[in-house]
């Protein structure tokens, strides 16, 4: 039995066995701003999408705390409550949701195939939205100290670092924002980056640099995160001198890019050096009736903005493609 994303009982095992029995027409793969859009647009198209979420509504963006460049929200709109707003709004007109992880598709014939931790899955047309993950650092101490003072996301974790010391690792818009974020809580928040120069847009660079409670490491990258049961130190290495210093923290943030999730189409759609999905203007990919939007297909733009208009676009190609059929 799953529980639909209003709260309501969606899939009493009746209502699960219909869906597996039936072939549908079109089925998004993630619950992302990419995978919500899309199940609007579909879901008014009269496609009745039926949505995998996975666990989390909302991708990447829910666990933003403000989301200040999407547009329609001059003071700013939460990244939860914007990933409802969407999921309510995509529900209204009749797409169905399922927080279900998918495990498999098979992609070889149409129908095409969704494996499912609840079961299996057919439809005609198919959107993949899976987004992408936070890179890791691959250091020692980074996996076992995850969750006991490493992160990869403030928002989520910012609360337990009252009144400490962090370092957060990048130079992008990402280590900005979320090292901004930080100094709600931390006393002190050190930006270590691999180079003297920042990546992050104006805005952000302007703002950490008035803020008190953040400085700046140069040059340098994190070797080795120290400690027994939780974070105690970081130890870095100055790219230019060599020299080693250990740096006392109780917490690392991680910011270094991400890759995109993209295991599950391995070797079955076109994809890139990178492993991002590869699309044309239309959101195609390389096999007919199967659609790519957001940061899965997307390593330029990266937006919830943009996420949305990909989403948006491959429902849109989507019912052209089920109407030539
Ligand atoms: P990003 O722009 O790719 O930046 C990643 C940062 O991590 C870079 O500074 C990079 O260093 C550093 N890095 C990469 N691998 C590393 C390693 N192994 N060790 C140490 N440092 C490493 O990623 P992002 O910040 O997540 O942003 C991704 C996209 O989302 C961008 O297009 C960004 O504009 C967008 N974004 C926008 C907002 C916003 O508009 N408010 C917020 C978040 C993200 P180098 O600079 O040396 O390559």
């Amino acid at each position: 039995m799953e529980l639909n994303l209003s709260g309501q009982f969606f899939g009493e095992q009746s209502d699960e066995d219909a869906l597996q029995n039936e072939v549908h027409k079109l089925i998004v793969v993630g619950g992302g701003p990419a995978g919500l859009s899309a199940a609007l647009y579909a879901a008014r198209a009269a496609l009745s999408p039926l949505v995998f979420t996975g666990k989390d509504l909302g991708g990447q963006a829910a666990s933003t705390s403000t989301i200040e460049n999407y547009p329609g929200f001059p003071d700013g709109v939460g990244g939860t409550e914007i990933s409802e707003l969407f999921h309510k709004q995509a529900e209204r007109f009749g797409a169905k949701f399922m927080f279900d992880r998918v495990t498999a598709v098979d992609l070889s014939q149409r129908p095409f195939t969704v494996n499912t931790d609840s079961g299996v899955f057919q439809t005609e047309s198919l959107i993949l939205a899976t987004g992408s993950s936070p890179n890791h650092l691959n250091v020692p101490g980074e996996d076992r100290l995850m969750n006991n003072g490493v992160s990869y996301c403030a928002t989520c974790d910012g609360w337990f670092f009252k009144d400490k010391h962090v370092v957060v690792v990048g130079g992008g818009d990402s280590a900005f924002e979320e090292g901004i974020l930080l100094t709600h809580y931390a006393n002190q928040v050190e930006i270590i980056h691999r180079r003297d120069e920042f990546r992050a847009g104006a805005i952000l660079l302007e703002r950490a640099e008035k803020n008190e409670k953040i400085h700046f490491v140069y040059s340098s990258v994190v070797e080795e995160i120290i400690g027994e049961e939780k974070v105690e130190a970081v130890r870095l290495r100055n790219v230019k001198t060599g020299e080693e210093t250990v740096r006392p923290t109780d917490g690392v943030f991680i910011f270094v890019g991400h890759t995109p999730n993209t295991q599950l189409y391995q070797g079955q759609v076109e994809m890139d050096a990178k492993g991002y999905v590869v699309v044309d203007k239309l959101m195609q990919t390389s096999v007919p009736g199967v659609f790519a939007a957001g940061e899965v297909a997307d390593p330029h733009f990266r937006q919830v903005a943009t996420s949305v208009g990909m989403g948006a676009g491959a429902a849109i190609q989507a019912t052209r493609f089920l109407e030539n059929q």
